[in-house]
């Protein structure tokens, strides 16, 4: 886990040009950014960097352009937002490589910045094309990771260029992988997982690789309702893959040979409708869902039994959350989960990582993003890691 390069074993660096591949893909509304999260997390290592005289080249994604030039879609469209973050100038350069890059660098004192183009304007980059990755190479000294949102993917930018140039994890990148390893890779037992969301679909292989991980694996969301199905409870008009029945037994078997236990609601909150606050709302045992009645979020019951769950582990892993928690009051178990988990790490007995698109959310709807241990704000990459893969862009640092 430790086998990676990291900032501190940079020698001398000034005057010598850092390639780093940052997340700079900004949420926009009307020409500016609405959330700069990924600006502010690529700051620290891009700050030492330029304390240490490097000249820093951003190397960067926005939006989907596909391998073509898209005018709406460069990187200087973000420049602003991410000027503002750094508190420091950057100069834009609308190339990735060849005499403009160049050119630049020339331009560029020792501590500087500049912003290449959208990497994905070329399609060597989502190809990683060897040609594509030896120009960009052309242009540095060494190469900094600092995007494990995107290291899922085998890109020129993520993973080509680790292999042309002696290769660091930046600070985001770093401190992303020491929690996620003392989440799961080295993490102090006993262990629980919660998995919530929409589907089992979108989640199988999560679940597969878990089950031989962690001592209890809490499933809520509406993927509980495919388990519980499974097991012959009548789910209504729920939101539930009945196709999926065979498969969510199988996990459950798995679940058993591996000694971990799987906890599904006893009691569940349902509705006739999915709207706020329905008046047919009502708390039920999981037995007892009417045939036009749906599951919308576990029951207060379930919470309590979950809490005491977490309270005998010493680390938790979530992603998804328990009900369909955009829409009030069905928020109220993945809301109190959450508050015990934070509590627990607050308290210094339980190592909490989440991670997440809507889990992230729901954690800051629930006030306690800032308690866990670790929020990965990486979606697909974070999905891909709690499926136990190693992502090449990770597995390129470590070579
Ligand atoms: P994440 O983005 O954190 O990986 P998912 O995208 O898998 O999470 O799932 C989040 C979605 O699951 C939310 O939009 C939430 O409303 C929905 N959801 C959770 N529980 C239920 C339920 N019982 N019925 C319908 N939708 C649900
Ligand atoms: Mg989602």
């Amino acid at each position: 886990m430790t086998s990676f390069k990291t900032l501190d074993d940079l020698g001398d660096v000034a005057g010598k040009v850092a390639l780093v591949r940052v997340d700079l893909n900004l949420p926009m509304q009307d020409g500016s950014a609405t959330d700069v999260t990924r600006a502010e997390a690529a700051k620290p290592t891009v700050m030492e960097l330029c304390e240490k005289g490097a000249k820093v080249l951003l190397v960067a994604h926005f939006g989907r352009p596909n391998g073509q030039r898209h005018s709406t879609m460069s990187t200087s469209f973000v420049q602003g937002d991410v000027e503002e973050v750094f508190g420091s100038e950057i100069m834009f350069v609308p190339e990735v490589s060849g005499p403009v890059v160049e050119q630049a660098i020339g331009i560029l004192r020792n501590g500087d910045i500049g912003l290449l183009d959208n990497v994905r304007f070329w399609p060597g980059e989502e190809a990683n094309d060897p040609a594509f990755a030896d120009a960009i190479a052309a242009h540095g000294d060494f190469y900094v990771n600092d995007a494990f949102s995107v290291s899922h993917r085998a890109h020129a930018s993520t993973e080509g260029l680790a292999h042309r140039l002696p290769a660091y994890a930046g600070r985001a990148m770093e401190a992303e992988l020491k929690a996620l390893d003392a989440a799961l890779g080295n993490p102090e037992p006993p262990v629980a997982a919660v998995v919530g969301g929409a589907k089992v679909s979108t989640k199988l292989d999560v679940l597969q690789h878990l089950v031989g991980q962690v001592r209890h694996l809490i499933i809520g969301g509406g993927m509980a309702n495919t388990f519980l199905a499974a097991r012959g409870v009548d789910v209504g008009k729920s939101l539930c893959e009945h196709d999926l029945t065979d498969t969510a037994n199988a996990i459950m078997d798995k679940a058993d040979h591996a000694g971990c236990t799987v906890h599904l609601p006893y009691d569940v909150v349902v509705a006739k409708e999915f709207a706020p606050d329905p008046p047919s709302r009502r708390v039920c045992n999981v037995h007892e869902v009417a045939e036009d009645e749906m599951i919308l979020d576990i029951g207060p019951q379930a919470v309590e039994a979950l809490a005491d769950v977490l309270k005998t582990c010493r680390t938790l892993v979530w992603n998804g959350p328990l009900g369909a928690f955009e829409t009030s009051p069905f928020d109220e178990a993945t809301v109190a989960l959450a508050r015990t988990a934070a509590a627990l790490t607050q308290d210094g007995s339980l190592t909490s990582v989440a991670g997440g698109g809507d889990t992230v959310a729901a954690l800051a709807h629930a006030g306690v993003k800032d308690d866990f241990t670790f929020v990965s704000t990486a979606g697909g990459a974070f999905l891909e890691w709690m499926e136990g893969r190693e992502l090449p862009g990770v597995a390129a640092l470590r070579s």
